[in-house]
């Protein structure tokens, strides 16, 4: 039986899931098949990470007829002109926003505000003073709401980390999801008592591969960021994943074809999905020197603890 695993940042809503890619169909729908594939693979539960409006919107369509499928509510750094360009302005996207996590059919849904936070590297999507300006803003959903951040941070200089000190007051728990900093960001943010948490992009380079050992225990979270960040053959990583036995293969890297040669029912090269958790945690378990079961069984606290309170009381 595989250990059971939270994918805390997958992202549903893409259309590649449907087999679309950039607007254009290429293969068949196969979502249900990612699905269960996510199921046979010990994922039980997910949270759709939803970056704008409409995504929030498909999210909810997506987790409300599935118990163990949830959401976060909020705006991406990249799509943050949204709130410039939104037809009522900027106020209106905002109160958007800001009535899901208030609508009792949405509530229970929901379990962070975000993805919110800064990206440098993409810059051409959304200007610096309009990231700023509406990350800053969406501190007021967590001090609403008393629900944790799902943060997002690329390149930013300080920044990111500045605001998140300057704010920390106004939430009590955040993830900095998708980690690729150093460790001396690393220490920072654990310092201001966020959690990290750990996908493929986490774990690109050696230097990587030692922050992501680094992260305290009690403090990590494992992700996919399905369907972007998959393992590569060039990721320094890669080379762990030869521990896995044949049996964790076939659940947490089966076979997969070219989008072009798609055959349905097996995955998609370069898109990952969901049951690529055990990937992540086969890396993370070698590098720390742990045992993969033990390693997936504090992840799955440390995510229980801080999207799903009411249950880790039940587990304890
Ligand atoms: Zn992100």
């Amino acid at each position: 039986m595989p250990p059971k695993f939270i994918d805390i940042g997958i992202n549903l809503t893409s259309s590649m899931f449907h087999g679309v890619y950039h607007g254009k169909r290429v293969h068949a729908d196969d979502f249900s098949h990612v699905m269960q594939r996510a199921r046979r693979a010990g994922v039980d539960k997910m949270i759709i990470t939803a970056g704008n409006i409409k995504d929030c919107h498909r999210a909810l369509e997506i987790a409300k007829d599935d118990d163990e499928l949830f959401f976060t509510v909020g705006c991406h750094p990249t799509r943050c002109s949204e709130f410039e360009r939104y037809k009522d302005g900027p106020d209106a996207y905002f109160n958007v926003l800001r009535a899901m996590f208030q609508d009792p059919a949405t509530k229970s849904k929901i379990v962070a505000v975000g993805e919110c936070g800064l990206d440098y590297d993409r810059l051409f999507l959304c200007p610096k003073e309009t990231q700023i300006k509406y990350f800053e803003h969406q501190f007021e959903l967590a001090e609403m709401t008393g629900l944790p951040m799902f943060l997002h941070d690329r390149n930013t200089a300080g920044d990111f980390a500045r605001m998140i000190s300057e704010n920390r007051k106004r939430f009590k728990d955040g993830v900095v999801h998708s980690f690729t900093g150093t460790m001396e960001e690393l220490k920072f943010y654990i310092d201001l008592g966020l959690y990290i948490s750990i996908n493929g992009c986490s774990m690109k380079t050696e230097e990587n591969l030692k922050v992501a050992a680094s992260v305290p225990l009690d403090r990590l979270m494992l992700e996919t960021d399905g369907p972007y960040c998959e393992i590569r053959t060039t990721h320094a990583s890669f080379k762990y994943l030869e521990a896995m036995t044949e049996e964790q293969q076939a659940l947490y890297k089966p076979p997969a074809k070219n989008k072009e040669r798609f055959e349905l029912g097996l995955t998609v090269k370069s898109r990952n999905e969901p049951c690529a958790m055990g990937q992540v945690l086969t890396i993370l378990a070698h590098l720390r020197n742990m045992d993969p079961d033990e390693l997936a069984a504090i992840c799955y606290k440390n995510t229980l603890r801080v999207f799903f309170p009411e249950e880790a009381e039940n587990a304890d």
